[in-house]
């Protein structure tokens, strides 16, 4: 228990009517969610409760104005019944920049990192041991100012929920790099978790799903010139044995899982490259068959192997290796999340420390 926490537990678990086998990824929540709310300019004391729905003003500013931020991470368990975060004051962390990018008071630490360890002690029994299992986690702010002014709320709602994911064996998936539409414009909020910018992508990824492709890879929004990263996931392109990723700025996400890539590589001797890619030279790497791999990281998924992709009507497949350098290094990320590793790093956090 902690005192800057108060904690409503629930009377009776609903974790007996969930089939952990069958579960629809983010459909399902644990028994507990945490809710702080910003009121005369300071956050109050967070409350954990029984997760259910809330009452909110029709006139809150977060269906007006879109006043909205969030984060995505993982908790899993090891074969001790130990759970443990990856890097979760770099959530926070991000969590503030997002914040601070739409205008939203940043969030103390102590409320993220407590508020998360504090529902995972009494939610324990939603992580699952099973290879591939994990809990995820969504810590979400949103603007509850009741007043249609396009103006900074004056009042939020900062709250955690929480979603037990099944092991995910995820296909290879086949992208369309942008031509047109853009994702994130230099000088706006593409490197912020907003909420607005993943419901910007429907509509373009909708017409790429009409055409038999799963994602789009995103461009510049200027020229179309330079890859930039996917719906929700960084990229990494492996031309011959280098591996390229392309450096993070105003219009891409620094994620969490990018960076631990490139730390393995490093650890592993993997050459990883941190500059831009031009759609130019992706093509003629696929042309010249120097294209490998092509690979995009990030918390749902880890790494997800993109097996083809179009440009202006080419399409390019990708050859299916052997031994892939993206196999390689999920299997160590993932060793390390759920405590199988040495971490080197200290990425890991027990939530009994
Ligand atoms: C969340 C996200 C990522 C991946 O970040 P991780 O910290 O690795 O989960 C990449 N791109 C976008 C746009 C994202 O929203």
């Amino acid at each position: 228990m902690s005192d800057s926490i108060k904690i409503n537990k629930i009377n009776k678990s609903r974790i007996d009517d969930v089939d952990f086998n069958t579960l629809t990824f983010g459909s399902v929540f644990t028994d507990h969610m945490l809710e702080c709310d910003f009121i005369d300019g300071k956050w109050q004391k967070p409350v954990i409760k029984p997760y259910g729905p809330l009452s909110i003003d029709p006139s809150a500013s977060v269906f007006h104005y879109g006043q909205a931020i969030f984060e995505g991470m993982k908790a899993y368990k090891d074969s001790d019944g130990k759970v443990w975060l990856f890097r979760p004051e770099d959530n926070w962390d991000r969590f503030n920049k997002s914040s601070k990018r739409l205008a939203i008071p940043e969030i103390p630490k102590d409320y993220f990192i407590k508020g998360i360890k504090e529902i995972l002690k009494l939610d324990i029994d939603w992580v699952k041991k099973e290879e591939g299992s994990a809990l995820y986690i969504r810590p979400f702010v949103i603007g509850n100012q009741h007043a249609i002014q396009a103006a900074p709320s004056n009042a939020y709602k900062f709250m955690i929920i929480c979603s037990p994911s099944a092991p995910y064996y995820p296909g290879g998936v086949k992208v369309i790099v942008a031509d047109k539409f853009s994702r994130a414009a230099s000088g706006g909020v593409g490197y912020a978790k907003a909420a607005g910018n993943y419901a910007g992508q429907f509509y373009p990824t909708n017409l790429a799903k009409e055409k038999g492709f799963d994602q789009i890879i995103w461009t510049d929004s200027s020229e179309h010139k330079y890859l930039e990263e996917a719906g929700t996931m960084n990229l990494f392109f492996r031309i011959n044995d280098t591996l390229i990723t392309t450096p993070t700025s105003d219009t891409i996400l620094d994620g969490i899982t990018r960076k631990s890539i490139i730390q393995l590589c490093k650890d592993s001797n993997i050459d990883i490259q941190i500059r831009k890619i031009t759609v130019h030279e992706l093509k003629e790497a696929a042309k010249n068959k120097s294209l490998k791999e092509i690979f995009g990281t990030g918390t749902a998924a880890v790494i997800s192997q993109v097996i083809g992709f179009e440009h202006l009507d080419e399409y390019f497949d990708l050859p299916d290796l052997e031994t892939k350098y993206s196999d390689q290094l999920k299997q160590k990320l993932i060793s390390i999340q759920t405590n199988k590793s040495t971490d080197n790093h200290n990425w890991t956090v027990c939530i009994d420390d």
